[in-house]
């Protein structure tokens, strides 16, 4: 079973009330510069920073009313956690966010700020995400993991429906890369329109789990490091059931980027738009930046996934420190 695109579009019915239809922006002094029409998906203006809302909310909306008192909980590398904490505020759910110690302390904060309970546990996202697993065991909670599970797909996806609508041909959709979710979603919308449409992934070069997996033709693991694109940490899970199959057979190709370019994709989008884009959301354009896809054609889409990015950082990132 894989999503379809009837269930993306009943997912963008569902959350429609909840969470911005983002604009497209043209991007005019970097599309001189790469020889093409280059626009941004602005997902990091959505309510917490990221197109994680989308999912999250998609998922919570489809919990049978009795399952809602049991509350939710995940685990998360940065931005799943705020926003499945900013879903379940708005329809009076409890929350739980289960991070590892390698995740910034601003994002942890965005978790308490949408009165989501934090659980520090484990040295890396995978510890992290093992122990929600025992917890909503343990407290009969609802498990909503951060990209492998059909309404977290789902909801993902309406990002691609988004652009198809706004902009309908498009040459090619570059997608930040982790666990595959909003790939592989907005692969669906996309391919549904047309599947000439070229649909990319882009990982960060320090640990590219999907990227690694599409290669050997199954799910691997990698070690975590770290990167400027911290919400792309973390491994698909050698048990992967919804996102893998997905991306193996509708993407066109995943790609990886070195650090130095996702900090010069950062301050190119700074300094061109006055825009703040995280890491995981600069590498389509860093990927651009470093030729590391060929013939992108004249429309191509760069989708900015987030925007939560630790003020100094971000700081040493634009004055090049
Ligand atoms: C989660 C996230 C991604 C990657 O999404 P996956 O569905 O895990 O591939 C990209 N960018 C940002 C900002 C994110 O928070």
């Amino acid at each position: 079973m894989q999503v379809t695109i009837n269930d993306i579009k009943s997912a963008a019915a569902r959350i429609k009330p909840y969470v911005l239809h983002t604009p497209l922006v043209y991007m005019p002094a970097l599309s001189r510069r790469l020889d093409t029409n280059l626009y941004l998906k602005l997902e990091s203006l959505q309510e917490t920073g990221s197109f994680k809302i989308r999912g999250a909310t998609n998922a919570i909306l489809q919990l049978d009313d009795d399952r809602k008192q049991c509350g939710v909980i995940t685990a998360s590398s940065g931005n799943h956690g705020p926003a499945l904490a900013r879903a379940s505020q708005k329809f009076d759910l409890e929350c739980t966010v289960c991070l590892s110690e390698m995740v910034p302390a601003n994002k942890a904060d965005n978790v308490r700020l949408n009165d989501g309970m934090v659980h520090v546990a484990g040295r890396d996202y995978d510890a992290a995400a093992a122990e929600a697993r025992r917890l909503a065991m343990e407290k009969g909670l609802n498990l909503i993991p951060a990209f492998d599970h059909p309404h977290i797909v789902a909801g993902a996806g309406t990002v691609g429906l988004e652009i198809i609508e706004d902009m309908g041909n498009v040459d090619t959709i570059l997608v930040p890369l982790s666990g595959g979710g909003l790939l592989a979603g907005i692969a669906i919308a996309a391919k549904a329109f047309s599947p000439r449409i070229r649909v990319i992934g882009v990982s960060m070069e320090r640990g590219a789990s999907m990227h690694e997996s599409r290669l050997a033709g199954q799910p691997v693991e990698v070690g975590e490091e770290e990167s400027l694109a911290d919400a792309l940490g973390g491994n698909i899970g050698l048990d992967n059931r919804w996102t893998f199959e997905t991306v193996y057979e509708l993407v066109d190709d995943t790609v990886v980027v070195p650090e130095t370019t996702i900090a010069e994709a950062m301050r190119q989008i700074f300094l061109h738009q006055g825009l703040v884009v995280e890491g995981a959301g600069a590498v389509g354009l860093a990927a651009l930046l470093s030729n590391r896809v060929s013939q992108v054609g004249s429309r191509v889409v760069v989708v900015a996934s987030g925007r939560n990015v630790d003020i100094n950082r971000f700081r040493r990132v634009v004055l090049k420190r």
